[in-house]
C-alpha cells in the first residue's frame, strides 16, 4: 500500500525554528503540516533572511515555493508598500504560489495581488488599489498594469524570477527585463531555473548581486521514486494502446501529455467516448475551463487530465500516480518536467511513454539527458501491428517480452 503521508526528502533533522524564522511563520508552517524543512528550504531560508541574492537550480516538487515565500513573509511581516514581486511563467504557477502565500501569511495582515492575463482587469485592479505587499504575476499582465501606470514597483525590496528557463522558452525575456527595470537597483533578487542556458546566465549576471548558488539535484535528474517505461507501438495503434494501458493499470490519477492542443482535444474526446471522465488543459482553453479542469483533477472528480506542456512545469497536484506521454517529448527537458508531475515528495510514480517509428532521435536525446536507458515494454494481450520499433525492443529486452512493466502496485488483476 502506498502511504498517504507527505514524506518529503529530509537531509537532516534541523527544524524550521533553527532556520531563524519568526514565530508567526513557524505557526503557519506547522498549520500546513510541515515538520521538517526540505533541503532547499534548509539551504535557502537562512541566506534569504540575511538579504542575500540567490540563484537556485531546484525544480518544483522540492519545496521551492516555501523556500522563497517564508523568508519574504518573515521580512515583510506587516502590511505596508508593495515590497515583493514574484514573477511566474504561467497562470497556473502564479495561482499556486498565490495560494501558498495565503497559507504561509495567514498569521499576518500582509496582502497579496495575483495578476495574470486572459481575465478581466477589474478584480486585479481592485487588489492593486487596496494595496498589496506582495505581487505574484505573469509578465504580460504585469507590464500592462505598469504601462497604464496603475502600479509602481519602486518600493520593491525582493524580486523573485521563478522558472526563468521557462520564461525564456515562452519568449518572456524582453518583458521580464523591462519589468526588472521598474524595480529599484538596490533590492534582493532570486532567480530559479531548472537549466541555465547562456541567456539565463547573462540575465543572472545582470540582475543578481553576488548570488549564493543553491542546487538541489541536477537539472536533468528525475526522482528515483519514478519507474520509467517506453512502449513501442505502430503509429496507428497509439490510441488503442493507450486505452489498453489505462484498462490494465490501477492508476489513482494520470496526466496524459500530447504534443499539440488539437491532439489533446482529440484524445480527450475519444477517451470521453469510452466513458472516462476527462479534464483538458492547454492554452486555448479559457481561464475558467483551465481552473475547472485543475479543480476536478485535484479533487479526484476526473482521474485523467489530458494536457500539453503548459502544465508540465511546476504544477503541484499531489497523488498523480502516472504520467503518460502519448507523444514523446521533442525536447529532453520537457521529459523531465512532464514526469516531474509524478513521484513527488517521495511517492511512487510511473512514467509511461508511447514511442513510434521515426522518434528514435527524441528518445536517444531523452536517455542522454537523464543519463539512463529507459526499459522497453510490451503490454500483454495487446494485438500489436508489426513496427520496426518493436523489433529493436525485442533485441534490447528479450526477457521482458509480453510482460507489462506496470509495477505490481500498479497492476490490476488479469482480466
Ligand atoms: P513546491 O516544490 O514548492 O512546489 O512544493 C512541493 C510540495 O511539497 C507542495 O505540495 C508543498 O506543500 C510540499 N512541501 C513543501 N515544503 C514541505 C515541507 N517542509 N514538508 C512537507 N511538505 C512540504
Amino acid at each position: 500500500m502506498e502511504t498517504d503521508t507527505a514524506t518529503i526528502e529530509v537531509a537532516n533533522t534541523s527544524a524550521f525554528a533553527d532556520l531563524g524564522l519568526p514565530e508567526f511563520i513557524l505557526k503557519a508552517v506547522a498549520d500546513a503540516g510541515y515538520t521538517q524543512p526540505t533541503p532547499i528550504q534548509e539551504q535557502a531560508i537562512p541566506q534569504l533572511l540575511e538579504g542575500k541574492d540567490i540563484i537556485g537550480g531546484a525544480q518544483t516538487g522540492t519545496g521551492k515555493t516555501a523556500a522563497f515565500a517564508l523568508p519574504i513573509i518573515a521580512r515583510l511581516h506587516k502590511h505596508g508598500k508593495t515590497r515583493a514581486l514574484i514573477m511566474e511563467p504561467t497562470r497556473e504557477l502564479a495561482q499556486q504560489v498565490y495560494d501558498a502565500l495565503q497559507v504561509f501569511a495567514k498569521h499576518t495582515n500582509l496582502r497579496t495581488a495575483l495578476l495574470y492575463g486572459g481575465v478581466r482587469y477589474g478584480k486585479q485592479r481592485e487588489q492593486i488599489q487596496r494595496g498589496a505587499d506582495i505581487i505574484v504575476a505573469t509578465p504580460g499582465r504585469l507590464l500592462d498594469f505598469l504601462g497604464q501606470r496603475l502600479l509602481k514597483l519602486d518600493s520593491i525590496e525582493t524580486l523573485v524570477l521563478d522558472e526563468a528557463d521557462r520564461m525564456l522558452d515562452m519568449g518572456f525575456m524582453p518583458d521580464v527585463r523591462k519589468i526588472i527595470g521598474f524595480t529599484p537597483r538596490k533590492r534582493q533578487s532570486l532567480l530559479f531555473s531548472a537549466t541555465v542556458p547562456p541567456a539565463i546566465d547573462s540575465l543572472s549576471q545582470w540582475m543578481l548581486h553576488e548570488p549564493v548558488t543553491i542546487r538541489i539535484g541536477s537539472g536533468t535528474s528525475t526522482a528515483d521514486t519514478i519507474t520509467h517505461s517506453i512502449y513501442p507501438v505502430d503509429d496507428r495503434q497509439k490510441f488503442d494502446l493507450l486505452v489498453a494501458i489505462l484498462d490494465q493499470t490501477d492508476y489513482d490519477s494520470a496526466l496524459i501529455f500530447t504534443r499539440t492542443k488539437h491532439g489533446a482535444d482529440t484524445i480527450a474526446r475519444w477517451l470521453e467516448h469510452r466513458g472516462h471522465n476527462i479534464g483538458i488543459l492547454h492554452s486555448d482553453r479559457t481561464q475558467k475551463e483551465r481552473e475547472r479542469a485543475m479543480a476536478d483533477f485535484r479533487s479526484g472528480k476526473s482521474r485523467l487530465l489530458v494536457a500539453t506542456d503548459i502544465v508540465a512545469r511546476g504544477i503541484d497536484i499531489s497523488g498523480i500516480s502516472h504520467v503518460i506521454n502519448y507523444d514523446i517529448p521533442q525536447h529532453p527537458e520537457d521529459y523531465v518536467h512532464r514526469i516531474g508531475r509524478t513521484g513527488r515528495a517521495n511517492r511512487d510514480g510511473e512514467a509511461v511513454t508511447l514511442y513510434t517509428a521515426g522518434e528514435q532521435d527524441f528518445l536517444r536525446g531523452i536517455e542522454r539527458f537523464i543519463g539512463q536507458k529507459i526499459p522497453h515494454s510490451k503490454l500483454e494481450d495487446f494485438d500489436y501491428n508489426w513496427t520496426p520499433v518493436l523489433e529493436a525492443n525485442s533485441a534490447d529486452k528479450p526477457k521482458r517480452r509480453n510482460r507489462s512493466p506496470i509495477s505490481s502496485r500498479g497492476r490490476k488483476g488479469r482480466r
